[in-house]
């Protein structure tokens, strides 16, 4: 069954100690208000990881690194492994955000050498997917989508594909203030989740979780995820704040 998952995506925000503190809020509010069919994930800084991990309740809120090593280990001074990830007590990776492909030219190639990585420590990838707005105002939109997830995750056989949480980000919302319209998620994520039936089957597109991100906020997240393809969010700018949080993990 599809599962309702709001993921946030810190980015390079907050020190350690204001990490912990947005964790131990959020932890609170999800613990004492939250609904509680809703899947919680926090994508925090690679340095915070630990820390916040150990800050929540695991069986209510999970932890996301924001990407991982290309490689499993060794001389790549910098990087950080998913076994590493793993040992902090996180479970999601997110991997694949536009941030990624365009500052720091991530491609599929990339991208699969991650996504094996991630799936065969048995951590939760969230992959992003999405176009920007001159494919968009080109009317490609749905071309480019499929053509990324041709070259990545629909490469991987069913089992492994299942295991496997797909955020459609179109650029041109994200952290911008202008949201895909309702209307402009739904066909999308609906169109997604149509190319997964045809190339898997109806049943596994079913069991797939997709989320939609790019502006949203306490305000439209209702509105988004009132629509029958939209199984949650991946929050930028608002999961920052822990109310605002909270109010987008109660908005199903
Ligand atoms: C994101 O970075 O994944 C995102 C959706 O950001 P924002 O919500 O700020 O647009």
């Amino acid at each position: 069954m599809r599962k309702k998952i709001v993921a946030g995506n810190w980015k390079c925000n907050t020190t350690v100690k204001e990490g912990v503190e947005l964790a131990k809020s959020v932890n609170e509010l999800v613990l004492t208000k939250g609904a509680k069919d809703v899947v919680v994930v926090l994508g925090t800084p690679f340095t915070h990881l630990i820390s916040v991990a150990e800050s929540v309740d695991s069986s209510r809120v999970n932890v996301a690194s924001q990407n991982c090593a290309a490689e499993a280990k060794g001389a790549f001074t910098g990087e950080v492994s998913v076994s590493m990830v793993k040992s902090t007590g996180a479970t999601y990776v997110i991997l694949g955000h536009s941030e990624r492909r365009e500052y720091y030219n991530e491609t599929s190639d990339t991208l699969n050498k991650k996504l094996a990585l991630t799936l065969e420590q048995g951590l939760t990838p969230i992959y992003c997917c999405g176009e920007a707005l001159a494919i968009r105002e080109a009317g490609s939109e749905k071309e480019f989508v499929k053509q990324q997830l041709e070259e990545t995750i629909f490469l991987l056989p069913t089992e492994k594909l299942l295991k496997i949480v797909i955020a459609y980000e179109p650029i041109w919302a994200i952290g911008t203030g202008k949201t895909a319209s309702t209307q402009q998620a739904q066909d999308m994520l609906a169109f997604i989740r149509g190319l997964i039936a045809d190339k898997y089957t109806k049943e596994i597109a079913e069991e797939i979780s997709i989320l939609y991100g790019g502006s949203c906020s306490a305000v439209n997240a209702n509105d988004l995820f009132s629509q029958p393809d939209i199984d949650g969010g991946l929050i930028g700018g608002a999961s920052l704040k822990a109310a605002d949080f909270l109010a987008i993990i109660n908005a199903f």
